[in-house]
Order: structure tokens, then sequence, then C-alpha cells
């Protein structure tokens, strides 16, 4: 029996980041130990809506964008991957996103939107008031025009969570479940493990910080890890039968439709620290926003509210590879509102990295080196 003590990688948080990395490092033929505080799969990763949207999320065309895009492509392939060795279908769904403007303020958002879309080469249309309206019979008589991207899908996200650990789990990986990673330990220049809130040390030559929100939190690193939470607010209503097929995006408010019918409305976008609380003005903010998208929302039943932390950089993206200095230290973190979309492909090349396989120069502009005090 190996050691629990020792491994190829250790991993810090056990999200839908931590355990796609490990799933794939331990596919790659390396022992991985993933410390997780609590449950895997139930901070961030259970609380998003589990919306796969490039072309909703990036302002304008470069890396960001392309990095969302990627993410977005591998999704089926991976999705069939996971219920083959898992049994786990993570309900992907591929009936596009449209995004509607219902007030005249909301015309030039999606107008700017198109134009840069469209010059890009990206798959969008333009749809007028009855277009939309016929793609979905139960938006507002007051939506004005509406983008679909035919591209832009969906994920069970609280499937996905349990996917992942599964596969993990499946291909090796050990998980020390309820113990919290407080130290990074160092030979010289090189990251050698992490000690545990007991005391206890897990020696390892690669450690991976995939801890969501909280990845900045453990003593020892070289330098800050500039991620913040960023509390979003959601709830769910029961509307059956299934009143859309699409994702249904406006500037406020988003309703993301799941196969039995119930519609999750999100998102707020609130500064809170580590506190989460749905409150009234969440909730109201909320039902205010569906209810505009879709009034005959305003009469099904309030199903469930809950909220979660994003991992929040401050400038949106994600970071992700190698430590500059500390041989052996990864970053995965700071995926703020495309964690989701964007497991799969963290998985995959942070993954490949921990294998030996080369950091390819489109993930460059991710590095934590950006964010260097001059
Ligand atoms: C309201 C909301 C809506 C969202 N909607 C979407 C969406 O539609 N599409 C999308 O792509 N993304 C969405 N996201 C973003 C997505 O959920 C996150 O980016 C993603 O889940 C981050 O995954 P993670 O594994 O990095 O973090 P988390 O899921 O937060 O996991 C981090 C884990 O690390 C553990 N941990 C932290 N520190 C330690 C430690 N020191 N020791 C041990 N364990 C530790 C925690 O317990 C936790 O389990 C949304 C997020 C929110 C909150």
């Amino acid at each position: 029996m190996r050691d629990e003590r020792t491994a190829d990688v250790v991993i810090v948080g056990g999200g839908v980041i931590g355990c796609a990395i490990a799933r794939r490092a331990a596919r790659g033929g390396l022992s991985v130990v993933v410390v997780e505080r609590a449950t895997p799969g139930m901070e961030a990763s259970w609380a998003a809506a589990g919306m796969l949207s490039p072309l909703a999320e990036a302002n304008g065309p470069g890396p960001f964008l392309d990095l969302l895009v990627r993410g977005r492509e591998i999704y089926p392939d991976y999705a069939a991957a996971l219920r083959e060795e898992t049994g786990v279908d993570v309900c992907y769904a591929d009936a596009g996103t449209l995004f509607v403007a219902l007030r005249e303020e909301d015309d030039e958002e999606l107008c700017a939107r198109w134009r840069w879309q469209s010059a890009a080469g990206l798959a969008v249309e333009r749809l007028s008031a009855s277009e939309a309206r016929e793609a979905e019979p139960a938006l507002s008589p007051a939506v004005r025009m509406a983008l679909r991207f035919p591209g832009d899908h969906q994920v069970d996200n609280r499937a996905l969570g349990p996917a992942l650990w599964s596969a993990a789990a499946r291909a090796g990986v050990r998980f020390r479940l309820g113990e919290q990673a407080v130290r990074l330990l160092r030979a010289g220049n090189r990251a050698a493990g992490v000690e545990l809130a007991g005391g206890e040390r897990i020696h390892a030559g690669a450690v991976v910080l995939a801890g969501g929100a909280w990845a900045g939190m453990i003593e020892g690193l070289p330098r800050p890890v500039p991620v913040e939470p960023v509390h979003g607010q959601l709830l769910a209503l029961e509307a059956v039968p299934p009143m859309f097929r699409h994702v249904v995006d406006s500037p406020r408010c988003y309703l993301v439709p799941r196969a039995a019918g119930r519609v999750i409305a999100g998102a707020t976008v609130e500064s809170t620290g580590y506190r989460k609380a749905v409150t009234p003005w969440g909730v109201r903010r909320l039902i205010d926003g569906a209810v505009e998208i879709a009034p005959a929302l305003e009469h099904a039943p309030l199903a469930e509210t809950w909220s979660g932390l994003r991992p929040g950089t401050p400038d949106g993206f994600p970071i992700l590879g190698l430590d500059p200095e500390v041989e052996g230290l990864v970053y995965a973190t700071g995926h703020f509102r495309n964690g989701i979309l964007l497991a799969p492909l963290t998985g995959e090349t942070v993954g490949g990295l921990l294998c030996g396989e080369p950091w390819g120069a489109e993930m460059a502009p991710f590095g934590i080196e950006r964010f260097r005090e001059e």
C-alpha cells in the first residue's frame, strides 16, 4: 500500500477545478492526493448556474475569449467520457443561449456585442423581437431584439462535481476529506508538499493551489494570490411543463432551464467578504429580473434559494500555471464566473503540465506573474 503521506502531486481544493486536474494527472500515471477541508464540489462548483457561455461572458476578442471557446469545444467529448467512467450524466444540453434586450438602453449593449462578435467570425445570430418570441414564446412582449448564441450551452454543475470526484477517485486519486491545508512546504526553491491543520505533512514534488476563493489563504506562499470572493445569490422556480429551451440572458438576470422544468435565476455580484447569505435584496433583484424576462414566472413556485463565492481576480481572468520562482508550485484558481465552463480545459492543461506536457503559448496570459508589482 502507498504511504498516505507522500505523492507526486498534492492538490489543495476539491472543487471542479481540483478534481479535474487530479483526474487528468492520475490518468497520466502520477500519484495524486487531493486535500479538501469539507466535501468535494460543494462550494462555488455546487452553487453555480452551469452556463457554458463564452459569448455572453467575454467582452471582446483576445486570449480570454479564446480560452473560453476552447473550454466549450471540448465539453461534449468530456461529458461523454465522464459518463463512461462514472455512469454520471452531467446533463450537457445544447439548445444554445438567447441574450435579450428588454429596455431601450439594452439595445446598445446587444448591438455592440453583435458588431464585435460577428466581425470576429463567432457564431451569433441577430433576432428581431418577433423571431425571439417565436424561439421562446414565454418571453415578455417587451422584448426588443435578441442575440442567439447557438454554441453556448449548459451543464448541470451539481452533477459535474460528483462526476469529477468519482472519475478522479476511479483513476486512483486519494482524497483527504475534512482536512485543511494550512502551509506550503518548501525545500529551498522547490515546493515540497503541504502541512495540514493537525500538523501532519503530505510530501509531494508538486503542489497545486485549487482552493477557489480561498486559494491564497495558506501560509508560506512566495507571493500574494490575488483572489477575492465575489458573492452570488441565485434562486430556482418551478416551471412545469418546461418554459424555455434556451438559456435566456438579459443585462440584469439570466434564466437557466433545467430538464425537469426548474428554472434557475441568477445571479447577484456582491463584495461581502466570505459571508454567504441569501438576502431579501438579492431575492428581490432576481425575481424582478426573472419576471422582466418572462412575466409568467411571477406565479411559479419558488423552489430554492442559495448562494456561493466566485473566485474573482483583479482582471476577471483565471490564474493558471507555474509559479515563476518556486519550482513545482502550480496555480489553478480565479475562474470567477467561468469555472464550470473551464473545468475540463483546466483539468487537461494543468493536469498535462504536471505530467510533463508543454504549457502552450496561449496559456501565458494567465500566469500569476501578470500581477507582479513593479
Ligand atoms: C452564483 C454563481 C454562479 C456561477 N455560474 C457559473 C456559470 O453559469 N458558469 C460557469 O462556468 N461558472 C459559474 N460560476 C463560477 C464557478 O462556480 C467557479 O468559477 C468554479 O466553481 C470554481 O471552482 P473551484 O474548484 O476553483 O472552486 P470551489 O468550487 O469553490 O472549490 C474550492 C474548494 O477548495 C476547498 N479549499 C479551499 N481552501 C482549502 C484548504 N486550504 N484546504 C482544503 N480545502 C480547501 C474548498 O472547501 C472548496 O471545496 C458561478 C459561481 C457562482 C458563485
